[in-house]
C-alpha cells in the first residue's frame, strides 16, 4: 500500500501537524480513493496562526517600502510559474478537473493573481483637497490607503488556487498578513504555496495556513477570532450568512463572493454558433461547479428547438474522464456527497415534470475512474419557473432550457431570483444588448461572451450573491483602511 501524504498547517513560515493529532482524509474525485490526510486545526493551531499574523504586522513586513513588498509580490508569481507542473499536479488530484483545464486557468490565474495586484497597487494615487478655511490660510486634506491588519481568507474548492490567490495577491499587495483556511475537500496548494511563500523571501508569519472544516472546526475558529481585523469569503450564499453573523462581532467588515443561478438568454438574431459553444463552456466547464456557470437557459421561441437540438449534440459528444485521460472535457464532481446532491436535483427534476433531453444519471466509468465522482451532463426542457430545480442553486453540470416570446418578459423572468451573480446575453442587436444589460439585477454581464475576465474590473455579486467588489482597484476597499489627514496652513 502506498504510504498517504500529509497536509500539514503553515504557520510562522513553518509546516506543523495539529497538537491534537487530529487527521481527515483527503479523496482524489477521479477515482474515489483517498490518498491523503490534512490535519485539523484546533483553536491552538489558528491562534498560533492569527499570532504569527500578527507579530508579522508589526515586524519588517509592516515597515517595508511599498517598493520592497511589490518586488515580493511579482517574486511569489514568478516562483509559481517556476512551480508551474508542482501546482498543476497538486490541483488536478485534489479535484480531478481535466489538466487542459487547470493547465490553462487554474495554475496561470494563480500567478497572474499576485502579478496583477502588484501591479494596481504600484500605480495608484491617493487624492487630496484643498480647503477653505474661515482665516483665509486654508488646509489641505490627503488620503492614505493602510494595510486592514490581520485578514482572514476562507475559500472554496471549485478553483482552489485561482480563488485563493484572488484574495492573497490583493491583501499582500495591499501590505496586510493573511490566515487562510482552504476547503477541506482541497488543501494542497494552498500548502505548497507555503514553500513559495519561504523561497520568494517572503517574512514568516505573512502567509498562514489552517486545515479543518467550517462549523466548531477551523472555519469557525478563525472567522470569530479576535485578532482578525476583515474576514474574506468565496463559497455558499448560507456560509457567507454565518460568516457575516461571526462577523458582526467586533463590528469586522466582510467581502463575500458567494452562490448564483445565473441566466443565459438567447435572442432569435444571435449567432448561434456562437450562442451554443459558450453555453456549451457556461453550462459545462468545471463539470458545472463554477459559481459564474449557467443553470437556466432562456431562448427565444423561434430557435428554441434548433438551440436545444445543437447543444444535446454539443453535449453528447462531451468526454468524461480521469485528468490525465486523453482528449477530456468533463471531469467528475467534487466528493460522493456533492453527487448526492446533485443527483438528488435530477430526480426532482423528474418529478417536477421536466423532459431530459439528455443525461439524468450516472455514467458507467471503468478502469482507474470506476469509482469516481462522475455524473451525466444533463439538460432539461419542460419545467416551470418556480421549480426547485430552475430557483435553486444546483453547481452542476446541468441546465433548464426555457422558452420565451418578448423581451421585457425574458427580463423579468432572468430576475426573477434570490440571486444576482452573472448572465449572459446572446444577441447581433447592439441595442437590445446594452438595453437589456442594464435592467439585468447581476454583477457581471457578459454580451456574447462568458468568462471572459480582466482582472481589473470588478468582481461580485448582486443580491444573495455577495457583499462587496473584488478585482482591479475595487479590491482596495476591502484590503486598506483609508485614513484622511487634514493639515491646517
Ligand atoms: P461552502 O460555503 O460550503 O464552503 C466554503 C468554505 O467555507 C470552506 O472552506 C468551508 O470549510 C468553509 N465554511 C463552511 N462553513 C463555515 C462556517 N460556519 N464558518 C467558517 N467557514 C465555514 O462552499 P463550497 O461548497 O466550498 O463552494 C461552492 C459554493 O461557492 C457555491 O455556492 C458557489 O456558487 C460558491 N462560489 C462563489 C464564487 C463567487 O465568486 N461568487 C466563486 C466560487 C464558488
Amino acid at each position: 500500500m502506498t504510504e498517504l501524504r500529509e497536509f500539514l498547517h503553515f504557520i510562522d513560515g513553518a509546516y506543523r501537524p495539529s497538537a491534537s493529532g487530529k487527521t481527515f482524509p483527503v479523496v482524489a474525485p477521479a477515482t474515489g480513493e483517498t490518498y491523503a490526510v490534512a490535519h485539523e486545526a484546533g483553536e491552538t493551531e489558528v491562534d498560533a496562526a492569527v499570532s504569527a499574523a500578527r507579530s508579522a504586522l508589526n515586524g519588517r513586513w509592516g515597515v517595508l517600502s511599498v517598493a520592497d513588498r511589490i518586488d515580493l509580490v511579482i517574486s511569489v508569481a514568478d516562483e509559481i510559474t517556476a512551480r508551474f507542473d508542482d501546482f498543476l499536479e497538486a490541483e488536478i488530484t485534489d479535484t480531478g478537473k481535466p489538466r487542459s483545464l487547470a493547465s490553462h486557468i487554474d495554475i496561470p490565474r494563480g500567478a497572474a493573481n499576485f502579478r496583477m495586484f502588484a501591479d494596481t497597487i504600484r500605480t495608484i494615487s491617493g487624492e487630496s483637497f484643498e480647503t477653505a478655511t474661515p482665516d483665509g490660510a486654508g488646509a489641505i486634506n490627503y488620503s492614505l490607503r493602510k494595510p486592514r491588519g490581520v485578514i482572514a481568507v476562507i475559500c472554496p474548492w471549485n478553483f482552489p488556487l485561482l480563488l485563493m490567490t484572488w484574495k492573497v495577491g490583493p491583501a499582500l499587495a495591499c501590505g496586510n498578513t493573511v490566515v487562510v483556511k482552504p476547503s477541506e475537500e482541497t488543501p494542497a496548494t494552498a500548502t505548497l504555496l507555503g514553500e513559495v511563500m519561504n523561497k520568494a523571501g517572503v517574512p514568516k508569519g505573512v502567509y498562514n495556513v489552517v486545515h479543518g472544516f467550517g462549523p466548531g472546526s477551523a472555519g469557525e475558529f478563525l472567522t470569530s477570532h479576535p485578532g482578525v481585523d476583515g474576514i474574506t469569503f468565496t463559497g455558499e450564499t448560507r456560509t457567507g450568512e454565518a460568516i457575516m453573523k461571526a462577523a458582526g462581532t467586533g463590528v469586522r467588515p466582510v467581502s463575500l463572493e458567494l452562490g448564483g443561478k445565473n441566466p443565459a438568454i438567447v435572442f432569435a438574431d444571435a449567432d448561434l454558433d456562437k450562442a451554443v459553444e459558450g453555453t456549451m463552456r457556461s453550462v459545462f466547464a468545471n463539470c458545472g461547479q463554477v459559481c459564474l456557470g449557467t443553470e437556466r437557459v432562456y431562448v427565444e421561441r423561434p430557435v428554441f428547438d434548433e438551440f436545444a437540438a445543437r447543444l444535446k449534440a454539443g453535449v453528447e459528444k462531451l468526454k468524461l474522464g480521469g485528468p490525465s485521460a486523453k482528449g477530456v472535457s468533463l471531469g467528475p464532481l467534487i466528493s460522493a456527497e456533492h453527487r448526492e446532491k446533485v443527483l438528488s436535483y435530477y430526480k426532482l427534476a423528474a418529478e417536477e415534470g421536466a423532459t431530459v433531453v439528455t443525461g439524468g444519471g450516472m455514467p458507467a466509468m471503468s478502469g482507474a475512474e470506476k469509482n469516481g465522482f462522475f455524473i451525466e451532463p444533463t439538460i432539461w426542457t419542460g419545467l416551470a419557473d418556480d421549480s426547485r430545480v430552475v430557483v435553486e442553486e444546483i453547481f452542476g453540470p446541468c441546465c433548464a432550457l426555457l422558452p420565451f416570446d418578448e423581451e421585457d418578459e425574458v427580463i423579468a423572468r432572468a430576475n426573477n431570483t434570490y440571486y444576482g451573480l452573472a448572465a449572459s446575453l446572446w444577441t447581433d442587436n447592439l441595442s437590445r444588448a446594452h438595453r437589456v444589460a442594464r435592467q439585468l439585477d447581476v454583477g457581471i454581464c457578459w454580451v456574447n461572451s462568458w468568462f471572459l475576465r480582466d482582472l481589473r474590473t470588478p468582481f461580485g455579486g448582486a443580491k444573495a450573491s455577495g457583499v462587496g467588489r473584488e478585482g482591479g482597484v475595487h479590491s482596495l476597499e476591502f484590503y486598506t483602511e483609508l485614513e484622511n489627514i487634514c493639515v491646517k496652513f
